[in-house]
């Protein structure tokens, strides 16, 4: 699932080759529901619009017009957003596809209706999208206090808090991992007992992680690619996601699986001892 960095990273991207470029028609292709598309004016918005600029908020992609309403969509795990020349695409799967004016074309597949929306440009800040959203990793201006109150108001252990979009927005299964281990925090800490120095270093590597991350291009994981059809290099460097039974780079005690909650982590045992408190 593309995560903060590459939704980022594909925001810049998109931006450098849309801006100004005309949205001529809307096409809804297979399993949408349109009536809902209908309802919050995607047509009558969109078509004959020029694209401003592209924001990005949490996971959220917006498309600001020239016509002082932007457009928002919601990315997950099966959201794919590319930009192409061809038009014989998959009609099993595109469901969005808007034909711009240079002959080319932005296909979003697996999009969801109830996850995509229109708003004017004034008030995309008020939009439902982002009620309750939490702190955003990559915001330069989060702080350490900011961090704590939210982890401490919240209940249960720090991996799925962080991968909970109203404490920390936008976060998933690796760089929550990496960002654990560069912080040397044991994913099962109770966050109602996390400490100053806890958030302190939970911060920092929230930094160094998210600022690695945009350095090396992102993440292909999951199959994401930059606009060009690159790969992320952040891969290359991961230290403990997907790496059970390797040695850790610090100190070279094997990287283990572990299970709580129902979910995964990987973790060095050694670098990110669980304490009792
Ligand atoms: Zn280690």
């Amino acid at each position: 699932m593309p995560e903060v960095p590459e939704i980022e990273i594909m925001k810049d991207e998109m931006s450098a080759s849309l801006k100004g470029r005309k949205i001529e028609r809307v096409f809804v292709k297979h399993n949408a529901d349109l009536s809902s598309f209908i309802e919050f004016d995607l047509f009558e918005s969109l078509e004959g619009a020029a694209i401003k600029d592209l924001d990005r908020r949490a996971t959220v992609l917006i498309f600001h017009l020239d016509n002082d309403r932007s457009f928002l969509v919601k990315l997950y795990t099966f959201t794919e957003v590319t930009l192409t020349k061809m038009s014989n695409f998959n009609e099993n799967d595109t469901q969005l596809v808007l034909d711009l004016d240079n002959g080319g074309f932005i296909w979003f597949s697996g999009i969801r209706v109830s996850d995509s929306s229109v708003t004017s440009t004034e008030n995309v800040e008020q939009h439902h999208f982002f009620d309750e959203l939490g702190l955003d990793p990559m915001d330069k201006a989060l702080t350490v206090e900011e961090l704590k109150e939210k982890l401490r108001a919240s209940r249960g252990k720090l991996k799925n808090n962080l991968m909970t979009p109203w404490v920390v927005a936008g976060l998933g299964d690796l760089y929550t991992d990496e960002i654990l281990f560069d912080a040397r925090l044991h994913p099962s800490l109770d966050v109602s007992q996390i400490r100053h120095n806890e958030a302190e270093s939970l911060l920092n590597s929230i930094r160094t992680v998210m600022g690695d991350a945009m350095n090396l291009g992102g993440s292909s994981e999951n199959n994401w690619h930059h606009l060009d059809g690159s790969l992320g290099k952040f891969d290359e460097h991961i230290s403990v996601h997907h790496r059970a039974g390797q040695p850790c780079y610090v100190c070279t005690t094997p990287i283990k699986k572990v299970r709580y909650n129902g979910r995964f982590a990987y973790i060095c045992p050694n670098c990110q001892r669980f304490k009792r408190r």
